[in-house]
């Protein structure tokens, strides 16, 4: 028996994205949080991050994985297309003193 899987989803990376898209009652908060508008460019948010089905929602990382790890306060339930959109924001080099002038 080997102790972890190696590669994709781990059980324990499922339940926590379960725990994730409970607590923030199966909706798309990358998008509602403002997320997305950091990442130029046009995508259409479902704001569905259901537990399963065609819109299953995704669990995003704020602050990207390896930044963070597995902590829900920085996870948040995402739509696909949303999740796909920002995608890791650790590979988006803008530097972290940097404010957006809108806030
Ligand atoms: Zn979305
Ligand atoms: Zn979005």
């Amino acid at each position: 028996m080997s102790s972890a899987w190696r590669g994709g989803s781990t059980s324990a990376w499922r339940r926590l994205r379960a725990h994730v898209l409970a607590r923030d009652g199966y909706r798309c908060r990358a998008h509602a949080d403002g997320w997305c508008d950091r990442v130029p460019g046009q995508h259409t948010c479902t704001r569905l991050a259901l537990p399963g089905g065609p819109n299953a929602g995704h669990a995003h990382h704020t602050h990207g994985r390896t930044v963070t790890g597995d902590d829900p306060q920085h996870i948040v339930a995402a739509c696909r297309a949303c999740n796909l959109h920002i995608g890791d924001p650790t590979a988006h080099a803008d530097p972290p003193n940097r404010a957006v002038s809108r806030w």
